[in-house]
């Protein structure tokens, strides 16, 4: 783990309720791609979020808070943030946690799976592969309520045009009739789509009372545990 000091850049919204932070650490921050940081708001206080931003981009690092009225730990994280980016301070911050950063040395084909605002852990991945001239299979699930909230759509499918072994597949919870991809629980569509889930690495983020069903389910689907990746593991049964 690294502290580091930070200058909050830019603060803007990616939806109504989900907002990019972009962050300059005072010195190149250090991570693997698919880990979190922790924004300090005070020595027992600290607030979880995935880093965006690919390793590469060490020097400018982006989150993506969803923060709606009800969910005060998000909005307390972004009101502190504000408050450094409006008076021109530095926020601490707590960088490269987590266990369930990419495997790059496995040649497992790779799901990835996003949650609404899990898509942060999943877009670090996805970029850095690209970068990295990937070869495995990836499959990348992006579900969200409506479809308004995919803010990232066009991004990822010119991520997925620029190699011939990336999908890019969005899911929508409640669509409308005019949607004509996947619809519902986003494991669904995998579980759809997957008879066999046994040759995949498989990464997951999302609300916490997401992941637990969902790992039973594809485990039931034949996943194997040990290479199922997940943060929210450590915070659920
Ligand atoms: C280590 C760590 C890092 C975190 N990083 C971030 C971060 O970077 N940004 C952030 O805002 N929060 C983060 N959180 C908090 C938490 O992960 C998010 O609050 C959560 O992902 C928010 O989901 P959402 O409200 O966007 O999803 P929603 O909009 O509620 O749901 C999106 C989709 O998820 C699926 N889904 C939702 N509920 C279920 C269910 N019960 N069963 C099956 N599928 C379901 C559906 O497909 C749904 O359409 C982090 C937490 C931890 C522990």
């Amino acid at each position: 783990m690294q502290e580091l000091k930070a200058s909050v850049v830019a603060i803007s919204a990616l939806s109504e309720f989900i907002f990019k932070v972009e962050l300059k650490p005072e010195q190149p921050a250090e991570f693997f791609a698919g880990q979190y940081l922790q924004v300090v708001l005070g020595e027992k206080d600290k607030r979880a979020f995935s880093i965006a931003s690919r390793p590469s981009q060490n020097n400018l690092l982006e989150l993506h808070i969803g923060a709606t009225a009800a969910d005060t730990y998000a909005i307390q994280a972004l009101d502190h943030l504000r408050e450094h980016h409006k008076n021109h301070t530095q926020a601490t911050l707590e960088v490269g946690l987590g266990v369930s950063q990419l495997r790059e040395k496995s040649d497992r084909p790779i799901i990835m799976l996003a949650g609404g605002t899990g898509f942060s852990y999943v877009k670090s991945m996805a970029d850095h592969l690209a970068e990295t001239g990937c070869k495995r299979p990836v499959l990348f699930y992006w579900g969200v309520k409506e479809e308004s909230a995919l803010y990232a759509k066009t991004e990822m499918e010119a991520w997925a045009a620029s190699n011939s072994h990336f999908n890019f597949i969005p899911v929508v919870e409640l669509a409308d009739d005019s949607w004509s991809g996947h619809s519902g629980y986003v494991h669904n569509a995998v579980l759809k789509d997957i008879m066999s889930l046994g040759a995949y690495d498989i990464y997951m983020a999302g609300r916490f009372d997401m992941i637990g069903p969902v790992r039973d389910d594809f485990i039931n689907q034949g996943a194997i545990r040990e290479h199922m990746y997940a943060d929210a593991f450590a915070f659920i049964k």
